[in-house]
């Protein structure tokens, strides 16, 4: 269904980019892996599909570096007709004693990246007549928590955003939307389920537990699947006229 595509996926080499990676992947698109970590294990995903794969090392928080990655895109893949802004970063602590430097990078790798990716893939999907970026916000995105104040704002912005560029997008072939999970157990979540289980002397099963009945009444954590389902339905033609729309994913956190 989307053979003969190519997708950009930032922080694709973990958790929920994976998962939309692979999905997209699946569905027939080309795929730019983007992230840190374990590059080759995050390769190693896609053995089994028939699709080209490549992979740019770019800090989300350099502008330089996203434009090399765009440009390495179109030179060794093809041109970017999906993008799907992923790569996010989390710290959690009260405004007075929150890390200016965090501050910083959470806005820059979680919201600043996406204008650059933006600005600088638009103009050849409008060209091209069809393209489809995807934010991946957050439940975070729609409504707040404590102690997540830099995070709540990023991806608040990133909302924002979304809809912005959706009204500037509406006649033309291209559509954005944002997607806004809930919990949804990766590496990122994890470090505040082993902090949950410190904090409160439990398990890391009950410190799960507690998190999820804490925010999420349908207590299951969504999948890195789910959500890559839902990015290869927002890339099919039954999505043409979807546009500015943020989706929750998130078992009913932001329903009550
Ligand atoms: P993760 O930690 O598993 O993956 C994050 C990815 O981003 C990794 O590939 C990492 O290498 C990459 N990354 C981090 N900093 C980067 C940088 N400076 N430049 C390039 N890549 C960078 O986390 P995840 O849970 O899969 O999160 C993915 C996205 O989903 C984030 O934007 C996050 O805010 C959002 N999200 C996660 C949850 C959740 O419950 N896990 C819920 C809602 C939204």
């Amino acid at each position: 269904m989307l053979t003969g595509k190519t997708a950009l996926v930032t922080g694709s080499t973990s958790g929920i980019g994976l998962g939309i990676a692979k999905a997209l992947a699946t569905h027939g698109a080309n795929v730019v892996l983007n992230g840190f970590g374990d590059v080759d294990a995050a390769k190693r995903e896609f053995r089994d599909i028939d699709a080209e794969i490549g992979y740019h090392p770019a800090d989300m928080s350099v502008p330089a570096q996203i434009a090399d990655m765009i440009a390495y895109a179109e030179r060794t893949i093809g041109h970017i007709d999906i993008l799907v802004n992923n790569a996010g970063i989390q710290h959690v602590a009260p405004v007075e004693d929150f890390p200016p430097e965090k501050w910083d990078a959470i806005i820059a790798i979680n919201l600043t990246s996406a204008f650059h990716t933006t600005r600088l893939a638009l103009p050849g999907m409008r060209a091209r007549g069809w393209g489809r970026i995807l934010n991946i916000a957050s439940t975070h995105g729609l409504v707040a928590s404590a102690q997540k104040s830099a995070y709540v704002a990023s991806k608040h912005g990133l909302v924002g955003f979304t809809k912005s560029v959706a009204l500037e997008t509406a006649t033309a072939g291209v559509t954005v939307n944002a997607i806004c999970p809930g919990w949804v157990l990766t590496p990122l979540v994890q470090k505040q389920v082993d902090a949950r289980a410190a904090a409160d002397g439990v398990d890391i099963a009950e410190a799960k537990r507690r998190l999820l009945a804490e925010k999420q009444p349908s207590l299951q954590f969504t999948t890195p699947e789910q959500l890559g389902e839902l990015a290869v339905f927002l890339c099919t033609p039954a999505a043409d006229n979807i546009r500015g729309a943020a989706f929750n994913v998130d078992g009913g956190w932001a329903a009550q």
